[in-house]
Order: structure tokens, then sequence, then C-alpha cells
């Protein structure tokens, strides 16, 4: 399948670095405040990326760090009158409750910042002792001047950022370095022993650092929404491949572009945001993946009530095809004249739709051409019920393709599935992350040397059925059988 990358700016071959292993990277959210739908239309996308990548025979591991660790939090929560870790997970609760309402359930693991405090100090570490940061009263910084290909990802010259100058502070040997740690002295819960002194990491490094430990230097896909550009992206590459010597720390970086309100970026700050409960008050999840998924995830997406309206009422035509394959079928079930009303010409001809809708999503996830396979379908399917020209097979076959194509983009488009929401993820989907959280727990025991626990794992995933083979050193890390 093609992707398209941001760092080429052209759509390339996916190939992921192990097999058929994807590790893909999104940044989460700094959890001080409810999410606001801007925010659900990078995440349902990017739960769309794992459902197609699984769909197509790829073994996904989705990482999600949570910024629990940020001056906004902090500030908060001094508003509020509350310890920081109180806001902190108060808010990341919601967070999930709300992925789990969207149906964004592909995310495997979600790594708060303040749990690899040693990985951060470790990683800053190593870039001091290569000579690509250094301390000073305040802090320790990144020496972006020392750091060739910075402004690779945002393609900025090094004269080009010195006009988006960051972080004034007078003991920076150059404007643009960023913070790798700050030295604070705020409390226990937002503050760390380090080699520099008392203090909490920059925004930046805890991504970096999250991500090589559990995925190592090198990982398949990295996403967010354009704004993380520059400079949180550039600066990952920076810390990352500095650290490592390795190139490049991300095969494809993907953005998705803002939802806006009235052409301007939904945002906090900017005040014009609508929260994700609110919007489900008033919709349906369904509707709004289905809204969020009728544009390119690169384009933008004008956000308004009348188009989440509109979005609704276009479902809806679906789930009325898919209402009227299930009634045309138990008509015939119960109908003495079912094989006069058989048309064994009119058998062939539904695979076409499926090809389309895996060709468009085979092209850099392009899920508005993928919905318009399914209208296709819908037209095709409505217009052969009417003129009593289509086999139980293929009635069967086309409520069997609507099924798919909903499971893929997270939607219920079956009237099976609508009520029991596939949204709120599958039994399956559920089944297959937590044997990868398992595969994935034990790989860190491994790497701790703590073997007993580790075989004991891989013996009681034998006793499920689930055959773990370990991949040979630099390979792939495992591949899983199901045992007959
Ligand atoms: P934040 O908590 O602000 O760091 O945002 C979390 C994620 O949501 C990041 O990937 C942001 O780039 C993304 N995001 C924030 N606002 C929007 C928006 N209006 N449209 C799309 N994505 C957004």
């Amino acid at each position: 399948m093609l992707i398209n990358s941001t760092m080429s700016g052209k759509k390339e071959l996916f190939l992921p670095i192990h097999d058929n292993r994807v590790n893909l990277f999104v940044c989460g959210p700094t959890v001080y405040d409810n999410s606001h739908i801007g925010h659900a239309r990078t995440y349902i996308f990017f739960d769309v990326v794992a459902r197609y990548l699984k769909h197509i025979g790829f073994s996904v591991f989705y990482l999600q760090n949570i910024t629990d660790v940020d001056d906004k939090i902090i500030d908060r929560a001094a508003l509020q009158g509350i310890s920081p870790r109180l806001l902190a997970r108060t808010f990341e609760e919601k967070y999930r409750e709300d992925m789990q309402a969207l149906g964004v359930t592909n995310i495997n693991y979600y790594a708060r910042a303040s749990e690899h405090i040693a990985e951060i100090i470790s990683q800053i570490g190593r870039l001091i002792e290569k000579g690509f940061a250094y301390e000073t009263q305040t802090g320790v910084y990144f020496d972006e001047s020392r750091f060739g290909d910075f402004g690779k990802l945002s393609h900025q010259s090094l004269e080009d950022l010195e006009k988006h100058r960051i972080e004034p502070d007078p003991t920076k040997r150059n404007p643009g370095d960023f913070s790798l740690w700050k030295k604070r002295q705020d409390g226990p819960e937002v503050t760390w022993d380090s080699p520099w002194g008392k203090g909490r990491p920059g925004w930046h490094i805890e991504d970096t650092a999250i991500t090589e430990n559990y995925f190592g230097a090198q990982y398949d896909i990295h996403g967010g929404a354009m704004d993380l550009i520059f400079p949180h992206h550039e600066a990952e590459i920076a810390q990352m491949e500095a650290t490592s010597g390795k190139k490049p720390l991300v095969r494809f970086w993907m953005h998705t572009g803002f939802l806006n309100v009235n052409g301007e970026k939904m945002s906090k700050s900017l005040g014009n945001f609508t929260t994700i409960r609110d919007m489900l008050q008033k919709f349906d999840a369904d509707s709004f993946r289905f809204f969020v998924l009728s544009s390119h995830y690169r384009s933008p997406i004008d956000f308004s009530e009348s188009a989440l309206d509109q979005s609704r009422k276009s479902l809806e035509r679906i789930r009325q095809a898919a209402k009227a394959i299930e009634e045309e079928l138990e008509r015939r079930r119960t109908s003495a004249d079912e094989a006069s009303q058989e048309n064994e010409n009119a058998r062939a001809g539904l695979s076409e739709f499926r090809t389309k809708f895996l060709d468009a999503m085979d092209n850099d996830f392009n899920t508005p051409y993928a919905l318009k396979a399914v209208f296709e379908l819908v037209r095709e399917v409505n217009r052969r019920i009417n003129e009593r020209s289509i086999s139980k097979e293929s009635l069967i076959e086309a409520g069997q393709l609507l099924d798919d194509f909903g499971r893929i983009l997270g939607i219920s488009f079956s009237v099976a599935q609508a009520g029991q929401s596939v949204s709120s993820g599958n039994n399956e989907d559920k089944t297959g992350n937590l044997i990868e959280l398992l595969i994935d727990v034990r790989q860190k025991l491994r790497e701790k040397k703590d073997w007993a626990l580790a075989d004991e794992i891989r013996n009681r995933l034998s006793e499920q059925g689930i055959v773990l083979e370990d991949a040979k050193a630099g390979g792939g890390r495992y591949s899983i059988k199901l045992s007959e």
C-alpha cells in the first residue's frame, strides 16, 4: 500500500521494518481538560489506520503517550486547588472514556510521561555525552546548531528556523535550542531528582524516551496533527537520531489536517471548541466518525452541526440498505417462489466494490473514496432488490461486505451491528489487543532478563492455544500462531 510521507512529501510504498510487525506511535493528549472534537478527528483517523493495517494482515502495536507532566497541568491544578497528579489522572480517565465512546479502541498501550522519567534522564545523559546537549543554570538544552538535519521534516533551513524563536532564555547557546530538562522546585509530584538537580522533563523528550523504550531507535509510523510537525516532531528527530546515530527515526511521518470552525483551527486557546462529551450529547459516535472519514485525513474539515447532521443522514441511507438486505433475505426464507426470483446472472459483480474499497484504502487511506465505494454498493443492491434481480448469495455477500467495511472504518453499517456498535470495539479486536499487550510485557521481562516470568507468560499463552515464536536476533519480534 502507499502512504504519504510528510518527510518526502510523496506517497511511498509502505513496508514495515520488521517483517509483518507495524510499530505505530501517535502523540497523545496533555491531560489538563476535556478533549475536543479536533483531537477526536486525529485519533479517529489513526484508529482507522490501525484497523486497516490489521485488516490487511499486519500485526500492529499502537503506542500513545500521555503528557501528564506539563506547565498547563500545574497551572490548572493550582487554580483548582488540587494536586497536579489528581488533575492529570482525572482528565486521563475522561480522555480514555471519550476514546472508548468514539470507538477508538486500537491503542495497545498508553505510556505516561511521569512513569518514564528514568528513560528520559538516560536519553538526556547520552545527548550530553555526545555533545548534542548542554547544561545551564536553568536546565538542559538541545544544541540545535550541532544537528545538521534540523528542519528536515518541516522543510526549513536553520535561517528559516531563526524566525520562529522559542523560549527566550539568556543562558542558551542559540535562541532556538529547546529544553530537555527544566530545573524546577515545584513539589514532589512534578519534580524529580536528576544528575542536573531537581526538575522535570521538557515536552519533546518524553516521546523519544518512550518510543525508544518500546520500539527501539527506529520504527514504522509516527502520527499527529500537522501543528506538531514543527517544533515537536522536528525536535523528536533531532533527539533520537542524535542519541542513536541511526536514521531515520521514523519511516513514515503522517500528519492530519485540522478540524476547523469557520476556517479556524479548533483549539482550547482560541476558545472555539466543542468537547467530545458535548458533541456526543447531540450526535452518535458513528455519525461523527462518518463525518471525519468523509474527508481525506490530510485535508482540513470544517465542523458545523449541519455538516454532522448530513453525515447522520448519509449513514442512515447505508443502514437502510443493510436493513433491506435482511428483510429481503427473510422474505426469501419464508417465500415459496424463492427459486423463481433468483437470477443467477446477477450474482457476479459485487466483488468489484470490495476491490474499490480496498484500493482506496491502499492509496494513502483515502476514506472518502472508500465511502464512495460503499454508496455504489448500496445503490447497486437497492436497484437489484427493487428489480428483483438479486440472488440470495449476492444478498448475503452484500451484507458481508457492509459488515467488513464497517469494521474497518469502525462504523456500524449493518442493522445487526448497530446497537452493539462496532465502534465500541468488537471482541476479536480486544482479544488481539490483549495478546499484543502480553507479548510486549513479556518482551520487557526478557530485556530485564526475567526469564522465569517471561517463560511463564509464554507457557500460559500456549495453554490457551496461542503459540509465540521468538524471532531471531535483530529480526521481527514474534509471530503468533493459533494452534489447532
Ligand atoms: P494536544 O493535547 O493539544 O497536544 O493535542 C493532541 C493531538 O490532537 C495532537 O496530535 C494535535 O495535533 C491534535 N489536534 C489538536 N487540535 C486539533 C484540531 N483542531 N484538529 C485536528 N487535530 C488536532
